[in-house]
């Protein structure tokens, strides 16, 4: 049997949460629909009308009935029955004309600016905020929590006006023909609000944790999609498809909650509706034979309960959908929330391009500590530094700091005197080119995916770095050549073919710093002999960072900072820090140490070698001079 304590069920990842008064919901749909939001306002009232219009046409028929019963009156019939087809009209007028801000476009059009306003977002706020967060889940607020959001709105606030207003409206009506009757209605239908708010927090939290869970597996597929090629070559599909499984078991596991919770209050709920109808049944009928009612008021009474009794009964199944959209606000919300990196005034732009880093301390905000610590170091104008170290010690982290995907706590990140939190995004952007492992192809032509470094680039230019990056040959090979969609193909290059590309932006791309994350690490021997070509073009004459593991890849480096644990811990050329003899020169036996394992372990052909460090990064005074 499952029960809620199994230790598969997902805690949801923020507890319970707050209940967010209607009042606050309204508000954040106002602010989420934009510049349409008067509309949204407009078309909320107007169904507001509409669904009080309607509980006046039904009070009508208290008068109505009245006129028919025990004698018709003729011209209070046709009065009434006029009076009840007018109201009835001007309450499908009103929510006709509310609804035009779906028919009319406003809703398309408020989605629309919604999603634009979060793909702004996503491109001001750090980057460092943006990679915490799962692709899956962005997408799923991008796409899913934009349309949950406000596609049903209008439909969900229709048919909880219908269950809430119009009895509501009918109700106060009937005090004037007869009080009691007003009276009992008033007591009965209102009930379900104070219940529904005793059990609110349940189905809160349960259509929440669905909603969560949704997204967390929304994230998980995608990622399983993405990584199959990954995770089929380390042999562990099998397991992360299991996974995967325990997710989708997760989903099951939180859906029968939810509607187990919910279940028992929709039933109580539904029962108690059903109890007050008989209630003023009873009561209508037992004052009718005392005499003390009159039977056409009984009669006009049960039509209209019997009206009110199935929206009443499904108000909860609404309220639950309004919880979705609720959970998909806050969502929104949070992301928009997210504050871009604060920009320093005045503003400045580099003409040199020296790095400094001055007494830098960082720590991700989802780490617990620092990852760079109190940290010193210059790179020089146009020559090669290497970051070397053990994983984790912030090689990376530092080069982001560089980038300027988040600002350090303490101290300052400069390129050519200028603090990078001066120099406007933009400018900063186009500084540096970043050439990584992994390359990132966009569902697009091979020129598209060039130009991108630089979109305003003739196709000369564009051409021209492809030539100097070596891509020309595959490229030609390719079905369409440069106009062929790299979405198709793109799983089809080599990793040294995408890394050409990558090189090829960056030397479209002409920033004056260049950052290498060990692009060639993954590469066989011969495609990395041709990548090497494309990086001694695009290094010449730049300020260089490489990180690498490799140590014999940047023997040739003008500066070398070993990193331990976040600090600087060595620095100097080669050959100085191997007669220093500390960390470096540690770190440098224990790879000539695994090279000679791995060439006594392998047979001596060539072909069946592991990538070998024979190529080395171009330092500017080996290759170049400057
Ligand atoms: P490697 O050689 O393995 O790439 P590295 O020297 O480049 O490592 P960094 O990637 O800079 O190291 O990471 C430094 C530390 O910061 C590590 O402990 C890492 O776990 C942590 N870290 C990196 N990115 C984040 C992040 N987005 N949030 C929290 N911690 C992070």
């Amino acid at each position: 049997m499952t029960t809620d304590s199994s230790p598969t069920m997902p805690a949801s990842s923020s507890g319970p949460r707050p209940i967010t008064p209607w009042l606050k919901t309204y508000r954040q749909l106002l602010r989420s629909s934009g510049t349409r939001a008067a509309e949204l306002r407009a078309a909320l009232l107007g169904l507001t009308i509409a669904a009080a219009l309607q509980g006046l046409a039904l009070a009508c028929l208290l008068p109505l009935f009245s006129s028919v019963l025990p004698d018709p009156d003729w011209p209070a019939v046709w009065t009434w029955l006029a009076v009840m087809t007018a109201l009835m009209g001007l309450a499908t007028v009103a929510r006709w004309r509310a609804q035009g801000f779906d028919f009319d476009g406003h809703m398309a059009a408020a989605t629309h600016e919604l999603r634009t306003r979060l793909g702004e977002q996503l491109r001001r706020m750090p980057l460092e905020r943006l990679q915490d967060k799962r692709t899956g889940e962005v997408s799923s607020t991008l796409l899913g929590n934009v349309d949950e959001n406000l596609n049903y709105l209008l439909t969900v606030v229709n048919l909880i006006l219908g269950a809430i207003v119009t009895p509501l409206v009918a109700a106060l009506a009937t005090l004037f023909v007869d009080w009691r009757m007003g009276l009992i209605l008033l007591l009965i239908f209102p009930t379900i609000l104070p219940l529904y708010r005793w059990r609110r927090p349940i189905f809160a939290r349960n259509m929440r944790r669905l909603a969560e869970t949704h997204q967390r597996i929304n994230g998980d597929i995608l990622e399983y999609t993405q990584g199959l090629p990954v995770l089929r070559a380390a042999r562990c599909a099998g397991e992360r498809a299991a996974s995967l499984q325990e997710g989708f078991e997760e989903l099951r596991l939180v859906q029968s909650r939810a509607q187990r919770a919910g279940n028992r209050p929709k039933v109580l709920i539904a029962s108690l509706v059903e109890l007050g109808l008989l209630l003023v049944v009873a009561v209508g009928v037992t004052w009718a034979i005392a005499g003390t009612l009159d039977v056409a008021v009984l009669a006009a009474l049960l039509v209209m309960v019997s009206r009110f009794a199935e929206p009443l009964a499904n108000f909860v199944n609404y309220t639950a959908i309004l919880e979705l959209i609720e959970t998909a606000l806050e969502r929104i919300e949070a992301l928009l929330a997210i504050e871009p990196l604060p920009q320093r005034t005045p503003t400045a732009v580099p003409t040199e391009f020296d790095i400094a880093f001055s007494g830098v301390t960082f720590g991700y905000a989802q780490g617990d500590r620092p990852v760079i610590r109190d940290l010193d170091a210059e790179l020089p104008a146009r020559r090669m530094t290497a970051l070397v170290g053990p994983s984790g010690s912030g090689k990376s982290t530092l080069t982001r700091l560089l980038m300027r995907h988040a600002d350090p706590q303490r101290g300052t990140v400069a390129i050519g005197g200028v603090d990078v939190r001066a120099i406007p995004p933009e400018t900063l952007n186009g500084l540096i080119s970043v050439v990584f492992q992994d390359v990132y192809l966009f569902d697009d032509t091979v020129l598209a995916n060039i130009r991108m470094a630089r979109p305003d680039a003739s196709d000369a230019e564009v051409e021209a770095a492809a030539r100097a990056a070596r891509c020309l040959d595959f490229i030609e090979r390719l079905p369409q050549g440069w106009d062929t969609p790299l979405g198709d193909i793109g799983g089809r290059l080599s990793g040294g073919e995408r890394q050409r590309i990558s090189i090829a932006r960056a030397l479209l791309k002409q920033a004056p710093i260049v950052v290498l994350d060990e692009p060639t690490a993954a590469l066989d021997t011969e495609s990395e002999r041709s990548v090497q070509e494309a990086i001694d073009a695009l290094v010449r004459d730049k300020t260089v960072i490489v990180i690498a593991h490799r140590l014999s890849t940047i023997a040739g480096a003008d500066a070398i900072l070993v990193l331990e644990d976040g600090r600087l811990v060595e620095q100097g050329r080669h050959a100085d820090l191997l007669a220093a003899g500390r960390r470096y020169r540690a770190m440098w036996n224990a790879q000539q140490r695994a090279k000679a394992w791995h060439l006594i372990e392998t047979e001596p052909d060539r072909d069946t070698l592991p990538p070998t460090d024979s190529q080395t990064i171009p330092n500017s005074a080996a290759s170049e001079p400057r």
